[in-house]
């Protein structure tokens, strides 16, 4: 299976050879899937002295993990907060994980450095303005909680935030100065080159057919061959299929697009979000802006399932960057390429047991380039034996699954407009009191 195109496609350094796997043999961890998690656990599993196997659809990179932003966000989704996240998973599991968190963007930016990865990394921090006067408040009470978690954020009223984004539309908020931003493909096959190093087996065009009980541990199928283990770890995401229903109805897909403009000249990068942190509001349905590497624009979003959904897609999001940035010349979408997040309805990522000796992880919740990298860190200490389960950051459990899950595809196009007309209405209070 080859990449869909996608200006990452263009721009990131060649993937590693992945050889498919063929035959029968043994491993102590099989991870399913080689995104941003399956790389992470892998990579420190290894390192930890286990002996792994990474199978793969298709290649590094080619889901969720290759297609993203590109944005390494130190934070849970904006509506989770410390006390959100304590309220919904008690103190200690939430401390755990709010330092986790807090860390993430490091443990990104750290292991690019150790690896000597190419993925145009920029610690450059991470911009998240309110979307409007009430959201601006809620970030500034936010933020004593936010530094007691270890994140190093600062708040920046509205006149800086306007001075440091160029976007005129913006309210104040929050600076993380350990986030930034990357190419993501090309993090995803530098990572899938340090886990070969750190003399683990990754095999793409290995899609997992089936996994049954074995002996102590489980069998791993795919076309051509098969894996007895003692553990199996399923770092699927969204695109879990058929292979574990149970996985694939513990959350929400999401289609999301994005768009690159044409590259633009030095003029406009001099007064666009000028240090080149990227920039990511609190709108339900968030409005998000970078540069690339090559000097273009991206933003992105959700587009509801009607004819001409990628046509519409393509105009909707650079109408959207002329709304919030209205002085740039005509702006065009040179790429466009789509993508699936796993949703959860808390929005919390999970750590499924799903039996003795089979795990799943999932639910990054559209922040996974930093939560990935760190929790699949975690995750590794957990496969070794290295962390104890009742110290990990997340409660492990059987799957829980959506209500309705046949339908929750459903959802988030149900969720769209109703979500964009609250944001209209939170950044134009006073038209909703004169109407
Ligand atoms: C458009 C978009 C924009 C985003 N922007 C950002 C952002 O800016 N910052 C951020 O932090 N997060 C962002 N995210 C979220 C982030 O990309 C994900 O949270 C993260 O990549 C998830 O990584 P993963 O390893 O869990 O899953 P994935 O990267 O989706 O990997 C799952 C892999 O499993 C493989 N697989 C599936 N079934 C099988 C099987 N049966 N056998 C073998 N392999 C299989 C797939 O081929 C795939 O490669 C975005 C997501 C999208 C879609």
């Amino acid at each position: 299976m080859s990449l869909p195109p996608s200006l990452w496609a263009e721009l990131a350094p060649p993937a590693p050879a992945c050889p498919p796997l063929e035959g029968e043999t043994q491993a102590d961890l099989v991870i399913i899937g080689a995104g941003f998690l399956g790389l992470s656990t892998a990579l420190h599993a290894a390192q930890a002295g286990l002996d792994v196997r990474l199978l793969e659809a298709a290649q590094p990179g080619f889901g969720a993990s290759g297609r993203n932003t590109g944005f390494v966000v130190p934070s849970l989704k904006s509506g989770l907060g410390p006390a959100e996240t304590r309220a919904l998973l008690g103190d200690t599991h939430a401390d755990r994980l709010l330092r986790l968190v807090a860390g993430s963007g490091d443990a990104v930016f750290d292991l690019i450095a150790q690896h000597g990865i190419k993925a145009a990394a920029t610690r450059s921090g991470w911009l998240q303005p309110g979307h409007s006067a009430e959201a601006e408040k809620r970030l500034l009470l936010r933020l004593p909680d936010l530094r007691d978690s270890g994140v190093d954020a600062a708040f920046l009223d509205r006149d800086e935030m306007r001075a440091r984004t160029g976007l005129p539309g913006l309210h104040g908020g929050l600076r993380v100065a350990s986030g930034g931003q990357l190419n993501p493909l090309a993090y995803a096959r530098g990572l899938a080159r340090a886990v070969i190093a750190a003399g683990a087996r990754v095999h793409g065009e290995t899609a997992v057919t089936a996994m049954t009980p074995q002996g102590k541990g489980w069998r791993v199928t795919s076309a051509k061959g098969q894996i007895d283990a003692r553990q199996v770890l399923l770092t699927t995401n969204a695109m879990v299929g058929v292979l574990c229903p149970r996985m694939r109805q513990s959350i929400i897909p999401v289609k999301v697009y994005q768009v690159a403009t044409q590259p633009l000249p030095a003029e406009i990068r001099a007064r666009l979000l000028p240090d080149g942190a990227p920039v990511a509001d609190t709108r339900r349905h968030t409005f998000a802006l970078r540069w690339s590497e090559d000097h273009r624009l991206l933003t992105g979003g959700m587009a509801l399932p009607l004819p001409g959904r990628a046509h519409r897609a393509r105009r909707r999001f650079i109408a959207r960057i002329a709304g919030f940035a209205p002085d740039l010349p005509p702006l065009e979408a040179e790429y466009l390429w789509s993508g699936t997040i796993a949703a959860t309805l808390d929005a919390l990522p999970r750590m499924i047991r799903l039996e003795p000796g089979l795990y799943g992880a999932i639910g990054c919740n559209g922040r996974g380039v930093a939560l990935a990298t760190a929790l699949g860190r975690a995750i590794a200490g957990l496969m070794s034996g290295r962390t104890a389960e009742a110290d990990f950051p997340l409660p492990v459990t059987p799957p829980r699954v959506v209500p309705f899950s046949r339908l929750s595809g459903l959802g988030p196009y149900l969720w769209l407009p109703w979500s964009e007309l609250r944001d209209h209405i939170d950044a134009h209070p006073n038209r909703k009191a004169n109407t």
